[in-house]
């Protein structure tokens, strides 16, 4: 009779299962300032005010890089910096956040020579078309950023995951995968968007 042997019962060692459940993370924090409003707040958020926004990205890989500059990470510090300074802080740090919905917002920010409803209407389509749009062409040239979705916390972490994923998949030949982002509010409030 043939002897029972563990390899009947695994496809792999248990030491090459104990690898495949195991990854690494690597997380980089940023800081912008901006300003917002919640518009469908009930209370103080409906207020133009700002925030000093912390921002966390934080990605996962499975093993790490095997060769090149990158060996033995997941993600350069540097690189995973790079691509958050790109999409996170030269758009919207200084800025004002706004939501594509928020007309009495938007019409504050036109310039006093346009035509306030057309203004808005070229915003909004480019809103549509990139999910965000960057201007300085506003009433006293002052930075605006506008985004499909209300500016929370919780729209903010998932509309920053969104620009970030694809940068971060690029900068890492495929290796590694944006997990989550966490968005400070304040120092005591914080929202975590992260994608299984
Ligand atoms: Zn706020």
């Amino acid at each position: 009779m043939k002897r029972r042997d563990w390899s009947d019962n695994f496809a792999t060692s248990p030491k090459d299962i104990t690898y495949a459940m195991t990854s690494f993370t690597v997380t980089r924090q940023i800081a912008i300032d901006a300003g917002h409003r919640v518009m469908t707040h009930g209370s103080k958020c409906r207020h133009l005010h700002g925030h000093r926004y912390t921002i966390e990205a934080t990605c996962l890989a499975d093993h790490l890089q095997a060769g090149g500059e990158q060996s033995d990470m997941v993600l350069d510090f540097g690189f995973l910096k790079e691509v958050m300074m790109a999409e996170i802080d030269v758009p919207c740090d200084h800025g004002f956040l706004a939501h594509a919905e928020d007309f009495e917002l938007l019409d504050m920010f036109c310039p006093e020579n346009a035509d306030a409803p057309e203004w808005i209407a070229a915003i909004r389509h480019a809103v549509r078309r990139e999910g965000h749009h960057l201007t300085t062409a506003t009433r006293m040239e002052t930075k605006l950023y506008v985004l499909d979705v209300n500016p929370t916390a919780e729209q903010l972490c998932r509309h920053w995951f969104g620009r970030l994923k694809p940068v971060i998949a690029g900068r890492s030949g495929g290796l590694a995968r944006l997990q989550e982002i966490v968005v400070w509010e304040t120092p005591l409030c914080r929202a975590t968007y992260r994608e299984p």
